[in-house]
Formats: C-alpha cells, sequence, structure tokens
C-alpha cells in the first residue's frame, strides 16, 4: 500500500480527502514536516446552526489546520473552510465531527494535547507538540469547558468548603466540594458571603435544604452566607484547618518566645529558631531518622515547647470520637490541661476554640471526609504553578473541577 494510500483510509477528515502529500525537510523556517492538501469531496453541507445537510456554500476561507504527527513528524493541513448557504440560518460555518468551529488543530489533536495538559505544564507540552504557548492554552481551555459536566447536587447532602490564595495575600477564590465522593463542585472568586452566593443560588432550595452538615475553617468568612442559605445545615469545624491555625498561633509563637528568652545561649537560640519546619511537619511525614532525634532534643530540653506539641497530637484526637460524650470529655481534659500550662498563646488559644466547640464536637454526627483538604491544598499549588503562569481564574477553576471528578458514590 503506498503511504498516501495509508493517509487517505486513515486521515477521517470527513467531507475531505487528501490531494497532495508533501514532506517538507526541515529549514530555517521550522522542522521537518508532512504537509496535506485536503480536497473537497462532500458536495453538500451540513449547517452548524440547525443540523441540515445544504446544496449550496455562501463562502469559503482557505485554513491551515494541525492534526496529530504522522510516526513523529508533525502534519500541517490546508483546506477550505465553508460557510453554508443555509435558507433557514443564513450564512453559518460547515459543521465538521473532526474540527471544531475557530479551532486551529483537529479535534483528535486537541484531545490529545488537553490529555497531555492533565499532568504537564503548558510550556512543556507545546515544546512537545510543537505549538506555541497561548495555542496549548486555548485548546485546554475549550476542551475542558466542553467536557466538564455541568453542576449536579443529585444525592449530595454534606459539603466541604474551602478558600485558597490565587495570589498571595490578594485575590482569594473558594472551592466548595462534596463530602462524600470528593467531587470539586464548584469553583468561585473571592471569599466572603457575596462570593459564595451565586453557588447556593444556582442549586436553588430544594438542594439547599438537603444540606445537613458543612465543614469549614473556623474563621472562614462565608460562614453567615451557609447558615442563611442551608437552615438545616450544621457547621463541622475541619481538623486540618484547626491543626493548621495552632501551629501557627501556638507552636510557633511559642517557639519564637522561646528563642527569644534563651537569647543569650547562642547555639540553643540557634537550634530553637531553625525549628520551625520540624515543630509544625506532620510527625508521620519525619521519616528521616536525624529529624527525628533532632525533634526529640529539642522537645526534652524544652518544657514550653514540649507541652504545646503534645497538645497538638491530643488535640487531633477529638476529631477521632464517634460518640459527642466521650469528645467532650476529652475536650474538658484537653482544655484544662492548656489553661494550667501558663502559656499565654495557649491559653488564648484554648479561650477561642471553647467558644466554637460545638463545631468541633459536631464532627462526631457527620463524619466528614475532610482528609481530602490537605490533600486539595497541595494539588491546588501545583496545579497553580502548572497553568498559572498568567492571570486566567476561569482556566485554573476549570483546572481545579477536572482534577477533582469525584469518586462513584
Ligand atoms: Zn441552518
Amino acid at each position: 500500500m503506498s503511504w498516501e494510500k495509508c493517509i487517505r483510509l486513515l486521515g477521517g477528515w470527513s467531507a475531505y480527502e487528501p490531494g497532495n502529500v508533501e514532506v517538507r525537510e526541515a529549514s530555517e523556517d521550522g522542522p521537518r514536516e508532512v504537509w496535506i492538501a485536503l480536497d473537497r469531496k462532500a458536495s453538500r453541507y451540513l449547517c452548524s446552526g440547525c443540523g441540515k445537510l445544504r446544496p449550496r456554500y455562501h463562502d469559503a476561507e482557505e485554513r491551515e489546520i494541525r492534526d496529530l504527527p504522522i510516526l513523529g513528524v508533525p502534519v500541517r493541513l490546508f483546506l477550505w473552510r465553508f460557510r453554508v448557504a443555509c435558507p433557514t440560518c443564513g450564512p453559518r460555518l460547515e459543521a465538521l465531527d473532526w474540527l471544531d468551529p475557530r479551532s486551529r488543530v483537529t479535534r483528535r489533536m486537541a484531545e490529545d494535547v488537553a490529555r497531555l495538559c492533565r499532568v504537564l505544564p503548558i510550556k512543556h507540552v507545546a515544546e512537545r507538540c510543537g505549538l506555541d504557548w497561548h495555542t496549548v492554552k486555548a485548546i485546554d481551555k475549550a476542551w475542558l469547558e466542553r467536557t466538564l459536566p455541568p453542576l449536579d447536587m443529585m444525592g449530595v447532602d454534606k459539603l466541604i468548603m474551602d478558600e485558597f490564595a490565587i495570589h498571595k495575600g490578594h485575590r482569594y477564590a473558594t472551592i466548595i466540594t462534596d463530602a462524600d465522593t470528593r467531587k470539586v463542585l464548584w469553583v468561585g472568586r473571592g471569599r466572603g458571603k457575596e462570593a459564595v452566593r451565586p453557588f447556593f443560588e444556582s442549586i436553588g432550595l430544594e438542594a439547599r435544604q438537603r444540606i445537613h452538615a458543612v465543614a469549614m475553617d473556623m474563621h472562614a468568612p462565608f460562614e453567615v452566607e451557609v447558615r442563611a442559605q442551608c437552615p438545616a445545615a450544621e457547621i463541622v469545624y475541619d481538623l486540618f484547618h484547626v491543626v493548621m491555625k495552632f501551629g501557627r498561633e501556638v507552636i510557633d509563637r511559642v517557639r519564637i518566645d522561646e528563642a527569644n528568652r534563651v537569647r543569650k545561649d547562642k547555639v540553643a537560640r540557634k537550634v530553637v529558631k531553625g525549628s520551625k519546619w520540624l515543630l509544625l511537619a506532620n510527625r508521620e511525614n519525619l521519616t528521616e531518622p536525624s529529624h527525628r532525634v533532632r525533634l526529640k532534643e529539642l522537645l526534652e530540653a524544652n518544657q514550653a515547647l514540649m507541652t504545646v506539641y503534645l497538645l497538638k497530637d491530643d488535640l487531633k484526637q477529638l476529631w477521632g470520637y464517634s460518640r459527642e460524650g466521650w469528645a467532650r470529655r476529652a475536650w474538658n481534659d484537653w482544655l484544662a490541661r492548656a489553661m494550667e500550662s501558663g502559656i499565654a498563646p495557649l491559653k488564648a488559644f484554648a479561650r477561642n476554640l471553647t467558644k466554637r466547640i460545638d463545631g468541633v464536637l459536631a464532627q462526631c454526627r457527620w463524619k466528614l471526609n475532610t482528609s481530602v483538604l490537605e490533600g486539595m491544598n497541595n494539588k491546588v499549588k501545583v496545579l497553580k504553578r502548572m497553568a498559572y503562569g498568567f492571570r486566567d481564574d476561569d482556566y485554573f477553576f476549570l483546572k481545579i473541577k477536572a482534577a477533582f471528578p469525584g469518586k462513584a458514590r
């Protein structure tokens, strides 16, 4: 079989057929490429407005379209793109099953690019496919817009809400996740009550009334809105955020106070000052034996750090109870130890948490899958690096939704 025939059989460019096929050798203008001229084959034109076949076209424009490479050699198609003379719709672009309107690459190439964009940064995809950065981004965005399913609240009765910074300290966004399936339902700009209102309005009253529990950060600015929109929902404060807050407001504060207290002892000061990461890391993540030894020595030498470190571990236990009575007893015990410690930042944190303790203990009634939060936080950071070298929030939000499709209920 001649290779022209092979191309003809496998091309799949409906309504067209390959005419002249040429291999262009590499030159200063670019790499080696296969150029395929597509000739018109079909005599009728499918109107993209009404879906009917029409015998006449209105006008045509010459177009250059990229297709998947043949044995690694990039392919460029040259064809006339027609506008149908439709008696019902007027002049309309011809509908083709292999080429989307306004697209500069075939649908199968767009699919390939979008698939690569799931795992590689845009820059690498662009290099690999011989496309420029903006084209790759546009292809991926259009693909996600076309393929991501619409918001579906069927069976959703528990939510996880979280905010994150788009640009550090400036702009924020809110993610709303189905706690059961871990599917990201909605991503929107902002983090206040007005910011999340469009979500609640779009799902309708019935879906709002079905929401039984919403997990969030203790200081989430959208709590008021959730209470107003979902009258049956109980607010649950998730472990991840409370422990992060404890790290920031207690452990790190004590670390700085302790470094100041031992400032005359240069060695001791350096050890305490340089221990931020060690103290805030999850103990499970300290796999390096030398790190464990350092942590042990640090805590043994420092009573205040030891106290807050142990209380952090015990605080986490509160989320492990399924009976509220036991959880409450554990909390009272924790609170007493915190207040007796004489450590000011710890006492302040404990007083603060007392006011909110019902939201912590609510976890006993609603076993919410908030363990997903830490992983989500990390993944969003990776996506930001991969997809967000520019300022297109909509694209970034689509990437987040695509990264958390959820599992079957
Ligand atoms: Zn039409």
